[in-house]
C-alpha cells in the first residue's frame, strides 16, 4: 500500500507522482490483457479528505479528472483549483441530497450518484437555474445492499429510461460500487450487460482495490483514491 503523508511537500508530491504512474501503468496493462485501448480508461484520482496540496500535486503530474463524495469540501478545494487549471474535470462520487443538487451541477463536470427520481427532478430543475448540465451517470446498487446509494437492480430499467426521457444525451452511463465482502466481477458484468442494453458507452467501475477487475469487465472510468493519495484519516462521508 503506497504510503503519502503531506508533511514534507516535496516528497508528498514525489510520492504521488509516482503512484499516479504506477497506478496508469496498471491501467494499461489491464486494458492490454482485455484488447482495450487504455485511452479508453479514464483515471479519476478520488481526493475526498485530502488536502487541496494533494490534488496540486497530482495535477503537476499531468492528472485532470478528481473526484469528491461531498460537495462543501469540492467546492471549497476546487474553487481555485478550476479557475487555474481550465482542463481539470470533478467528478461528484458520492451519495448526493436533494438540498446539494444545485452546488453539484454548479461545480460537476461529471455526476456520478444519480439514484431516484427526486433527486433528477431537483438535478433537472438545478441545471435549468445554472444553465449547464453536468454529465449524469445512474449509480446502480448491484448488491441490493440496505443503507447503501444506489437505484436497486429491480428497479433500474425504468429508472434509467425515465433518466434518459430527462435528460436525453447528459445521461452517459452506469456507475457501481459492489459490496466489499464479494467478488466484484459479476457486479462489474451486469452493470457492463445493463449499460449495453441501453446503449449507455460510460461504465464507472472498479476502486484501488478492484481496478484491473473492473478494465477487464469493460470499465471505462476507475476511481482510485488509497493508491494515489495515501490512507484517509477519515472514513469517506456522505454529503
Ligand atoms: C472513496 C471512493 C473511491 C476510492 O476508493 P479507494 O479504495 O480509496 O480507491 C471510489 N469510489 C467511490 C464512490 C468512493 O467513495
Amino acid at each position: 500500500m503506497p504510503d503519502v503523508h503531506p508533511a514534507d511537500p516535496d516528497t508528498f508530491a514525489e510520492r504521488v507522482a509516482d503512484n499516479l504512474q504506477q497506478v496508469r501503468t496498471r491501467i494499461a496493462d489491464a486494458a492490454a490483457r482485455a484488447g482495450r485501448r487504455a485511452e479508453d480508461v479514464t483515471l479519476v484520482a478520488v481526493s475526498k479528505t485530502h488536502p487541496s496540496t494533494a490534488v496540486q500535486a497530482a495535477l503537476a503530474a499531468g492528472q485532470l479528472h478528481f473526484g469528491e463524495n461531498r460537495i462543501q469540501e469540492a467546492s471549497a478545494k476546487f474553487a481555485a483549483l478550476r479557475a487555474a487549471h481550465p482542463a481539470l474535470r470533478l467528478h461528484i462520487i458520492g451519495g448526493l441530497q436533494t438540498n446539494k443538487a444545485r452546488d453539484a451541477v454548479r461545480i460537476a463536470d461529471v455526476i456520478e450518484s444519480l439514484d431516484r427520481l427526486r433527486l433528477a427532478d431537483a438535478i433537472a430543475e438545478a441545471t435549468r437555474l445554472e444553465g449547464r448540465t453536468p454529465q449524469l451517470l445512474v449509480q446502480v446498487n448491484t448488491g441490493d445492499e440496505a443503507q447503501k446509494y444506489g437505484v436497486p437492480r429491480a428497479s433500474a430499467d425504468g429508472f434509467i429510461e425515465a433518466c434518459h426521457a430527462r435528460f436525453g444525451s447528459a445521461l452517459t452511463g452506469l456507475m457501481c460500487i459492489p459490496p466489499a465482502d464479494q467478488d466484484p466481477a459479476p457486479h462489474f458484468a451486469w452493470l457492463a450487460g445493463r449499460a449495453a442494453r441501453h446503449g449507455l458507452a460510460v461504465l464507472s467501475m472498479g476502486m484501488s482495490s478492484d481496478f484491473e477487475t473492473a478494465i477487464a469487465c469493460g470499465a471505462t472510468i476507475v476511481r482510485v483514491g488509497t493508491m494515489i493519495f495515501g490512507e484517509r484519516d477519515k472514513p469517506p462521508q456522505a454529503t
